[in-house]
């Protein structure tokens, strides 16, 4: 059994004190340890802010670039191994493992790549100019440099792999050190990766420290130039956000939380046609990759009514289909939950659904798994629902389920009442319209996209290309309003913001036009 460790202040510190039990969530059985007792939290922040961040601020946007390639050719070269603790500590599949680590690498590599297109600088410019004086002698300009605190990153327990590196990857490339906290149910995947940037000598001294435990009081000892990015659940971001020391430094805060994201058929699509198979084969993905344990997972999918048992159908006969059980076989496509805690909440989540929708699929019965002990392991099966009454529904809207489980609620065919039902989630990370009709996708756009940060938008023309809507590219901006959180991540130089500060220049044209060019 492994006992994980903290990279804190140049070394690696075993915690202290009662150490917490991770588990194996295919077999029950426990397979490491880990706490952060012990560990200085005043002591992390100051090794950051007096060692990572200077280093960082010294390097160009080029330098900066370089370091995610080399971090993501790092992780990669040890995707295999990482892959194995996925499987046993996570209870992914090897494909949901993939995707998780693959999109840390592919994500810290977009950046580099980014990076390099920014040059030799350290400075940004916000924009053109500006003419303030009676003449253009007395010039505004807006540029953008590094704030000089450190990015606390806080990661939900599954994206192990991807949260550390999307977050990171962003933070670096402003030039913020980092402070990661994953989940500490699934950290083995993330100390690991930890161990492998700091032994291949990839990150400057101070610029990533690693806490495989709880937080401790480390939110007591940010300042005012400091910024946390958080993951997890909506009840977390409220206290997080709420923290009275965070209130009182003006500590800017980013949360990503919960979301009742929709699938919407739009009345054009016909059965059978290229568009009605993306829908459907990114319906299923969503509800099924990672066990449906994915922010960006499908939870609604709104159908116009007359083609609702139809949609039903096609949905049970694909569901039926995925095998259930030992993640580490290739033929098995549901994983199960990462925790046991995750599972009663699942099973609770659904009966709660069931009040107002019919379970059309599946049950919150122990299911039948290929290759391992349902009991043991934390299985829960895919479930389909379908609203009674769309009108009259509320759970749907209001509590995500983070599971294999989806519900399809009938809706008259029209944009506008597709839209208004969309909007009950009151805020989502992203939404997928599936239409080749230009007038319905643009009606939907207006009637939605306030809501959400993201619309996939799947039609006939791009189903070769897309990888569903639950992949989060870091060229476009994930995060979402009101539910979701109201932060914003990645979307290139718009991630980047979190970690710049904005300053306003005001002086002679001739001098700003030629600083830092
Ligand atoms: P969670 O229970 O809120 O935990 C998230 C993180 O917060 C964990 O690292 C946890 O640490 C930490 N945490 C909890 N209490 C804390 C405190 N008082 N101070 C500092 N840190 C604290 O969420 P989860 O169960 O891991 O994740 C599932 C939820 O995350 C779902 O609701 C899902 O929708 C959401 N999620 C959102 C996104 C997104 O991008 N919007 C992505 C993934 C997941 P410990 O593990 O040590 O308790």
């Amino acid at each position: 059994m492994r006992t994980l460790e903290n990279y804190v202040c140049g070394a690696w510190k075993r915690g202290e004190g009662t150490l917490r039990k991770l588990h194996n969530p295919t077999t029950g059985e426990q397979c490491a340890e880990t706490g952060t007792g012990g560990v200085d939290m005043k002591a992390v922040m100051d090794h950051a802010r007096h060692v990572g961040g200077p280093a960082l601020r010294e390097m160009t946007f080029s330098a900066r670039a370089a370091l995610l390639m080399n971090a993501s050719k790092a992780i990669h070269a040890h995707r295999e191994a990482l892959i194995d603790l996925a499987v046993e500590n996570g209870g992914n599949t090897r494909k949901d493992a993939k995707f998780d680590l693959d999109g840390a690498t592919g994500t810290l590599a977009a950046y580099a790549r980014f990076g390099e297109t920014i040059g030799d600088t350290r400075v940004q410019f916000d924009g053109g100019g500006v003419q303030l004086g009676r003449t253009s002698r007395f010039w505004g300009e807006h540029v953008f440099v590094p704030r000089e605190g450190v990015a606390v990153h806080i990661n939900a327990f599954n994206f192990p792999a991807w949260g550390l590196a999307e977050k990171a990857a962003v933070a670096w490339l402003a030039g913020v050190p980092v402070v990661t906290k994953p989940a500490t149910a699934t950290a083995t995947v993330a100390e690991a990766m930890v161990r492998i940037l700091i032994d291949d000598g990839v990150v400057p001294e101070g610029a990533l420290q690693l806490l495989s435990g709880s937080a401790g009081d480390l939110l007591d000892h940010m300042e005012s130039q400091d910024i946390l990015a958080f993951t997890g659940s909506a009840a977390t971001g409220f206290m997080l956000r709420s923290h009275e020391n965070l209130l009182r430094k003006s500590v800017r805060v980013n949360i990503e939380a919960d979301s009742l994201n929709s699938a919407v058929l739009g009345p054009d699509v016909q059965p059978g046609s290229e568009t009605w198979n993306l829908f459907l084969r990114d319906v299923v993905t969503e509800m099924t990759q990672k066990a449906g344990q994915k922010c960006t997972a499908v939870r609604r999918i709104f159908v116009p009514e007359a083609i609702a048992d139809t949609v039903q159908e096609e949905l049970c006969a694909r569901l039926s289909d995925m095998a259930v059980g030992n993640p580490a076989l290739r033929e098995v496509r549901v994983s199960p939950l990462a925790s046991a805690a995750q599972r009663d909440d699942v099973r609770a989540g659904v009966e709660r659904l069931a009040a107002e929708a019919d379970i059309v699929f599946g049950s919150t019965d122990t299911p039948e798994v290929v290759d391992a002990d349902a009991t043991a392991g934390y299985f829960v099966g895919p479930v389909l629902l379908r609203a009674r009454d769309a009108a009259s529904c509320s759970a749907v809207h209001e509590h995500e389920v983070f599971g294999p489980v989806a519900t399809i609620v009938p809706v008259a065919g029209d944009a506008a009442s597709a839209a208004a039902e969309v909007r009950k989630g009151d805020g989502s990370l992203v939404a997928s319209v599936y239409s080749d009709d230009r007038e319905f996708i643009g009606a939907m756009i207006l009637g939605i996209g306030a809501w959400h940060g993201r619309l996939y938008l799947g039609s006939a023309r791009v189903a070769d290309q897309t990888l569903g809507s639950g992949a989060v590219l870091p060229a476009s901006v994930h995060g979402g309003p009101g539910r979701a959180g109201g932060g914003e991540e990645l979307g290139f130089e718009r991630g980047m913001r979190l970690y710049q500060q904005r300053v306003a220049l005001q002086g002679d044209r001739g001098i700003l036009q030629r600083l830092f060019k």
